[in-house]
Parts: C-alpha cells; structure tokens; sequence
C-alpha cells in the first residue's frame, strides 16, 4: 500500500499503471515525462504526455472504478505519491454539491474517454475557480511534511517565560521549527497552517506532546529545589486537535510516562476553539480536571469575545505581542493591555506578556501589574541544550 510522501522512481518504458487495474493511487510527476494511453480496438491510442508538476492517475482513487487509461514511463521518473487518503478525507469534508458535480464530471469523462478521449485532469484546470496549480502544490507540501516526520525534521524549541519582577524564571513554552534538509529552516506559520488543515494535524500534535513532555522532564531534572516543582512548559494546541476525541487519552499517556505533573503542563489555546463542537468543550474541561493549565493565547486579536472567558474555564491569559510592541509608544496599546491585566485580576487569571523585546516595555508591564513575561529581552526560543543551560546558569546565579 503507497504511503503519504512516498516517492517512486520508474525507468523508460516502464508501466505505472495499466487500464483496467484497480487504482489507490494518484502521482505528481517530480521528474521525467509520462505518457497516457488507452486501447481502442486492440490497438494503443496515445492521449497525451505529462511532465514535471503535473498530477495524473487521481481519477480511480476518487470514484473507486478501475484505471481509465495506462501510463509509461517516456523516460526515467521520479513521482510523488498522492494516497487516496489525502484526496478522499478532503472529498469528504467537501460541500455535498462539490461532491455532486465531481462525481457528474467523472461519469462525463469515463463516457467521453470511450468515445471522444479526453484527459482525466482536463476537468480541473477547465474550472476557472479552482486552480490546478495550488491545489497540487499544497498536496506536494502535505506530502513533503509527512516525510519531515517520518525523518525527524522536526525540532522543539524552547523560549523562556520569566517574572517580570524579579527576573527569575518561571517557564518555557514550546516552539516547533522545521529543519528541512532543502528548505532550511522553516517557520511555524509557514508550515503548522497545512498541518492543522490537513490529516498530518494529530501525528504531529502528538509528536509535539511526546517531545515536549520528554523535554520538559529533563529541564526538571536540571532545575534546583523551588524552581523544579514549579518550572512549567507552555505547549501550543492547535484547535482541530482538541477535536479529536483520544487527545486527553494521548496527553495523559506521554505526560506519565515521562514522570510529570499536570500541573507543570500549560495547554496554550486561542480563542478559535470556543467556537467547536462539544469534544471541544469536553475536552478542556477533562484536562483542567486533570490539572493540566489552561493558557489563552493572542488574547484580544481574535473573535475576541469576553463571553468565552464566563463561558469556558481557562487559568491564564496571554497579552499578545502586537500590543506590547506598541505598549511605550501608542496609549491605545497600553490601555489595552491594562485592560486584560484588569480582567485577569478580577478573575483570578494569571498573564503572560508576549515579545518584550526592550526594558522600557518590560518596564511599562511592570508598572501595570503584568506578572510574567516573555520576549527577545530574556531569550529567544533556543534548542532544548540551551534551555538546560538557562535553567544550570539561573540555578548558579540564584544560590549565589
Ligand atoms: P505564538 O504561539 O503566538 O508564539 C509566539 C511567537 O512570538 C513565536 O514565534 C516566538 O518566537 C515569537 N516571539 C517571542 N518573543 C518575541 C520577541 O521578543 N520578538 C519577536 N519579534 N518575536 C517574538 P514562532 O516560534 O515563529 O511561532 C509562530 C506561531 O506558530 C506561534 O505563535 C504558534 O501560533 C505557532 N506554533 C509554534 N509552535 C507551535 C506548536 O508546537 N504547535 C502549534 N499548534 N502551533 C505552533
Ligand atoms: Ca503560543
Ligand atoms: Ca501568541
């Protein structure tokens, strides 16, 4: 069975797949041209020829019916394979009259391909509204992160959360990277949008609890007396992980694997998931049962409404860095974040600035109450090694 990211190489003249075998997977050529032909009273009918960037073989895997038509390799080839999971879990979610006309246009094609052949891809790029190219692109892009996990390419960086007071430190929250061998490395939100929308949402959600759980365990180990007990990792939930029903099941299980209390774990969450399903809801709610922290992320820049926080239950608001970045220099900004710091008070949360970057804005924070912090100021996010070697250095300088 083809996996998601697999790539397969065929020489010249190879068959790829011939007609009338069962299909369960399409290609996106990376090398090489292919040709595309069918039999007509015994004899081979050459449709055409593909090459580098074009998606072929997608038809059988969205309706179930044999392959229409074979391809061959016209010269050495490297192909992407696009499993039937990638297109049918988005055929699924699609709307009901996406999929109506789909299935319309596949029954077209195969009746035309008898008669008048035409190409199976044709129906796409004749669409003026859906472009070929992205679509594909954004497959290529899932199918290549699929491959960053299954090699390791993923990292955890750790950026250290602080009292603003005393400038101790308090906590780290986690920050995925992506050290691709041909891309360098690659920025969250350059990459986690296509791994929350597409299937990769849940391995790589737990991939991140396992590391992270894994990391914190061994910061623990470097940390002295107080600082141990109460050291705490922020880690980023994406929303469409909470949706998924086993995610208390898994977090519990590498959280006890790795020794760890609840309570040293904040689940950082934005203000999108108020808006789902009861899983959702159940969810959250199991895990603060479970004593895990709930921590509001880029509160206030969202569909920000102050009903959520009567709503749900959360234990810590994050002020975002949009606001502290203008904290010193526009009144809005800083009333702002009065604003949330006043909320937090009266309701009992804890807040967590975000991007102090100079003292006058750790400064101005202070003055307005914000207890803890985070930013470029204290350190930005660095390799686990590092956050152990903030935590040995911070362990020295405080019995000294
Ligand atoms: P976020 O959760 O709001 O993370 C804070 C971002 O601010 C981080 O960007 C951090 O490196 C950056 N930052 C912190 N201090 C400063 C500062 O003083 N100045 C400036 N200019 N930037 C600062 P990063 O690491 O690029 O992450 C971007 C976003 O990607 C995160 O925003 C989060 O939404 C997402 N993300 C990152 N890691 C994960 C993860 O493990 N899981 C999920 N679901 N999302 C993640
Ligand atoms: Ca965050
Ligand atoms: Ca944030």
């Amino acid at each position: 069975m083809p996996n998601v990211g697999m790539r397969q190489i065929f020489l010249a003249n190879d068959i790829i797949f011939r007609e009338g075998e069962e299909g369960n997977c399409a290609y996106i050529i990376e090398e090489g041209r292919i040709q595309i032909s069918v039999r007509r009273d015994g004899e081979e009918v050459i449709i055409t020829s593909l090459g580098i960037g074009e998606i072929f073989g997608e038809m059988s895997i969205i309706d179930g019916q044999a392959r229409s038509a074979t391809a061959m390799a016209l010269e050495p080839c490297k192909l992407s394979v696009v499993t039937k999971e990638q297109l049918t879990k988005r055929l699924h979610e699609s709307d009901s009259i996406v999929k109506l006309l789909i299935s319309i246009l596949l029954t077209r094609i195969r009746s035309n391909n008898k008669n008048q052949i035409q190409l199976s891809h044709n129906y796409l790029s004749q669409d003026p509204l859906v472009s070929q190219q992205e679509a594909i692109d954004k497959i290529r892009f899932e199918s290549e992160l699929f491959q960053a996990l299954r090699n390791n390419e993923f990292v955890l960086y750790y950026q250290p959360i602080m009292d603003l007071r005393y400038r101790t430190l308090v906590g780290f929250e986690a920050l995925i990277r992506w050290n691709s061998p041909t891309r360098g490395f690659v920025r969250p939100d350059l990459f986690m949008p296509t791994v929350e929308e597409t299937s990769l949402c849940t391995p790589v959600g737990q991939w991140i609890q396992a590391q992270a759980t894994k990391d914190l365990s061994k910061m623990i180990q470097n940390a002295n007396g107080d600082l141990a007990q109460k050291l705490f990792l922020s880690v980023n939930i994406s929303g469409r992980e909470f949706e998924n029903a086993d995610f208390v099941n898994y977090l519990e299980s590498v959280r006890s694997k790795n020794n760890i209390s609840s309570k040293q774990i904040k689940l950082e969450i934005t203000e999108r998931i108020f808006m789902q399903g009861p899983i959702t809801e159940d969810n959250m709610n199991k895990c603060r049962e479970l004593g895990y922290q709930i921590s509001l992320d880029d509160f206030g820049t969202g569909y920000s409404s102050l009903s959520y926080l009567s709503k749900f239950n959360v234990d810590n608001l994050k002020i975002d860095r949009s606001f502290v970045m203008k904290i010193t220099k526009e009144a809005k900004s800083k009333a702002i974040a009065q604003a949330i710091i006043s909320i937090s008070r009266a309701l009992n949360l804890s807040v967590i600035a975000e991007g102090i970057e100079t003292e006058s804005e750790n400064l101005h924070l202070v003055a307005l109450g914000c207890e803890f912090g985070q930013g470029y100021l204290f350190g930005k996010p660095m390799p686990l090694d590092a956050a152990l070697e903030f935590i040995r250095k911070f362990n020295i300088s405080k019995a000294a």
